[in-house]
């Protein structure tokens, strides 16, 4: 069987739990972990990076800062990962959702000015397989209406939009580095704040409500609890694990383009003839090759092509069940107008194996089942 993923490891990680574990330092924010931020910080030109021990910490601590509060409404896509709807939640919210664009999968920027209300305070963009969603569009609105941005960039790690990277462009960014991620530390993530003012509440907020950061840099000499907090750091053993990673992020990049290339190209013939449709990168985005997807015509031929492919060795899978169709999303949420792309495009959608490692010969196999199942 081809898995459809396998977490990544480059061979320094191992050296570099080691070498956390000899400096006697495996609690949070330590060399290690100062190593990440900084790295981020210098790759996405965010003011701050601190690392947390998820992506959906990371929203939560953007959900707490942005002062989310009992009866307020954030706008988001139904067609997304859980934790971009729970971070606001547990402060009260409400999910206002929003439908998609079919050719990207990412929320549809013309339709979220209609969506606003008194009550709404954040946008939240969903940055699908690492595609952006149209940014500039998104931003204005925000702007226009007093609303902030909460970029949910957990697949969006080295991707950009009109050069700039995915995470640093709202108001804050959350990333990811779960195992399924690109890059991976495990269990972990990380939050990017744009405003130089939010940057003292942030560190407080994930240290517990105290002003420890502060103290570990020599600006106060003892530390006390100074707001409600809680604990977002994630250890010196993750942040090692996720260091080895990020050295060597243009490799890994580079590694799982070339795997997205040969998949889009050797499935091309199939998308002409009008049997599966193809991802869309628009050209103001790079992206980082996350995730290839493909589209089956309907719920029914994507049920046969994973059962054929599960048949011929091919680990595919299928992706989110829209939140507004869940029980939490009917509690939590509304939806917004017609739901007329995300059920019908979210069922016809088919992952295929994608990970650091993947072998062009797997690739090839896997694009000849498909192919097979079309002829
Ligand atoms: C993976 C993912 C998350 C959650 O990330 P964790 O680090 O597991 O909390 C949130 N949103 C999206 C879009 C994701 O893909």
């Amino acid at each position: 069987m081809i898995d459809f993923n396998v977490p990544p490891y480059i061979g320094t990680e191992k050296e570099y739990v080691a070498q956390a574990i000899d400096n006697h330092k495996i609690s949070g924010d330590g060399e290690f972990t100062k190593k990440c931020s900084e790295w981020l910080e210098k790759k996405t030109g965010s003011p701050k990076v601190l690392l947390t021990t998820s992506c959906t910490h990371a929203t939560e601590m953007a959900a707490l800062l942005s002062n989310i509060k009992p009866g307020d409404e954030v706008i988001m896509p139904s067609y997304t990962f859980v934790s971009t709807a729970d971070a606001f939640v547990l402060r009260g919210a409400t999910a206002v959702f929003v439908d998609i664009r079919p050719d990207t999968m990412n929320i549809d920027e013309k339709l979220i000015e209609g969506a606003i209300t008194k009550k709404t305070k954040a946008i939240v963009p969903v940055h699908y397989a690492g595609v952006s969603c149209e940014m500039d569009t998104i931003c204005d609105i925000a702007r226009r209406h007093n609303l902030l941005v909460i970029e949910d960039a957990a697949q969006g790690v080295m991707s950009t939009y009109k050069g700039k990277a995915l995470g640093a462009i709202g108001d804050f960014g959350a990333y990811s580095f779960h195992e399924t991620k690109n890059f991976s530390m495990g269990e972990g993530g990380a939050i990017l704040i744009r405003n130089e003012d939010l940057i003292e509440p942030a560190e407080i907020i994930r240290e517990k409500g105290t002003n420890r950061s502060k103290f570990y840099r020599g600006q106060i000499d003892k530390y006390t609890w100074v707001d409600a907090g809680s604990s977002y750091l994630p250890s010196e053993l993750n942040a090692a694990y996720l260091y080895g990673q990020l050295e060597k992020a243009d490799m890994i990049t580079e590694w799982r383009m070339k795997c997205w290339n040969r998949y889009y190209e050797m499935l091309t013939p199939l998308s002409k003839k009008g049997a599966i449709e193809l991802p869309y990168v628009p050209k103001e985005c790079t992206h980082n090759a996350h995730m290839f997807y493909i589209k089956a015509k309907d719920l029914d031929e994507r049920t046969r092509l994973l059962k054929h492919l599960k048949e011929n060795g091919v680990d595919a899978v299928f992706h989110y069940i829209p939140l507004h169709s869940a029980p939490a999303g009917r509690k939590f949420g509304r939806f917004y107008g017609t739901d007329r792309y995300t059920t019908v495009e979210s069922e016809r959608l088919v992952r295929l194996p994608m990970f650091y490692g993947l072998s062009d010969e797997n690739v090839e196999k896997i694009c000849d089942t498909v192919i097979r199942f079309y002829s």
